[in-house]
């Protein structure tokens, strides 16, 4: 699904998005969907271009359904890996991640079956908060932890978009990430009211419908409910 020219919102599975960025001189990959699922990340870009062409994949975050896939991926591309550093360590496999939290952890062996671990990747650069990245000109990284500690949005101001991942989903309405498998949940509403202080119009997350007008305005709505 094209979201506006050249931005493509690819369903790797019922409840999450990848996204694939198209530049006359390469492709980048926003996430990649849950393990298993690769052969659908591949046929949705080969809709637009060719996997080789995958230049860079950028992770916003550890969790199995947004990095199922990358280790085929990064394969088969060759594509550099872009990680914040705090996440880094669990996508390289250095360690486990964090499992659900609160009262949910008593359901952990239930998790584990939602999506099985996404195979060790390397990662080629390690990002940090306020980090340009090559993408449409130059696109800035914003850490946004909270949801896990590396977690990272992608805010291309040439195009007044936004790349969320799992910082809010925009399910059932726009509203914080979903609290069982949220690491900090004060930290993630504070990642909530850093992201409402940029401007943008079109926002898209790692579960449900990208925002494609006025996003920033609703962003700070959320963010002033939240308090
Ligand atoms: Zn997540
Ligand atoms: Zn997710």
């Amino acid at each position: 699904m094209e979201i506006i020219p050249g931005i493509y919102a690819i369903n790797t599975h019922r409840l999450g998005r990848a996204y694939l960025y198209r530049e006359a001189d390469k492709l980048t990959l926003i996430d990649t969907g849950l393990t298993g699922r690769s052969a659908d990340v591949s046929a949705a870009i080969e809709q637009v271009g060719r996997v080789e062409d995958v230049r860079q994949v950028i992770i916003t975050h550890w969790h199995v359904d947004h990095t199922g896939s990358l280790a085929e991926v990064a394969e088969r591309s060759g594509a550099q890996v872009l990680v914040h550093t705090l996440d880094a360590p669990i996508v390289r496999g250095e360690r486990a991640g964090p499992g659900p939290q609160g009262a949910w952890r008593y359901l952990g062996p239930l998790f584990e079956r939602v999506g099985k671990p996404a195979l060790p990747t390397r990662v080629d650069r390690e990002l940090s908060d306020g980090d340009e990245i090559d993408l449409d000109g130059g696109a800035r990284i914003l850490h946004v932890p909270g949801h896990t500690a590396g977690s990272i949005a992608v805010y291309v101001p040439g195009r007044r978009l936004l790349f969320a991942g799992d910082a809010m989903a925009n399910v059932f309405g726009l509203r914080p990430p979903i609290g069982v498998l949220t690491e900090d949940k004060v930290q993630a509403r504070a990642s909530i009211r850093k992201l409402a202080e940029l401007d943008f119009d079109i926002a898209c997350f790692g579960h449900g419908r990208p925002l494609d007008r006025d996003a920033s305005r609703a962003v700070r709505r959320l963010a002033e409910r939240l308090g």
